[in-house]
């Protein structure tokens, strides 16, 4: 694996978005970035542009309104990219199901790779999630390089 893809499994980029929640789930994602959870101390970087990103973190039931900007944001993370649901509205569309303004679970607008549940859901089970979408995200990597290209350089060489 090269050290391009070594670093990214080691200090993965997050992008937050909220397609439409309570704030509930929103207020342990930024509790993330508190002194009490700290993610910054495990390399994880919270971002605001989907082009530095790595995993998605998305948080409340898609609305209509949202359907489009979530499918954009997904389309500007670069490859390989993973996605979680944060909390039940997230991954179900939750008390939502039959609003006529939702498209429900983000499942349903875009390739969801973990789903968090609970309402709120927990920090510690959020780290968890980035762990597991880390190790699923090793396997697709290690996949690729096989399928595609053999070996990936270890480093760049500058003319
Ligand atoms: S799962 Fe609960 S806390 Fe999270 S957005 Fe839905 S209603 Fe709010």
């Amino acid at each position: 694996m090269s050290f391009r893809s070594r670093s990214r499994l080691r200090s993965p980029w997050i992008l937050h978005f909220d397609t439409g929640s309570c704030n509930g789930c929103d207020l342990e994602v930024w509790a993330l970035l508190t002194p009490r959870y700290d993610i910054e101390r495990f390399g994880m970087l919270n971002k605001a542009n989907p082009k530095h990103a790595d995993i998605l973190l998305i948080t409340g039931p898609v609305t209509k309104k949202c359907e489009g900007r979530l499918r954009a944001l997904y389309e500007q993370t670069p490859e390989p990219k993973l996605v979680i649901a944060c909390g039940n509205c997230a991954s179900t569309g939750a008390p939502f199901q039959d609003a006529y303004h939702h498209c429900f679970g983000v499942n349903n607008v875009i390739p969801v790779d973990v789903f968090v549940p609970g309402c709120a859901c927990r920090p510690e089970a959020l780290i968890d999630a980035v762990v597991l979408a880390i190790d699923k995200w090793r396997v697709i990597v290690t996949e690729d390089v096989e399928k595609n290209q053999g070996p990936e350089p270890d480093h760049e060489v500058r003319p």
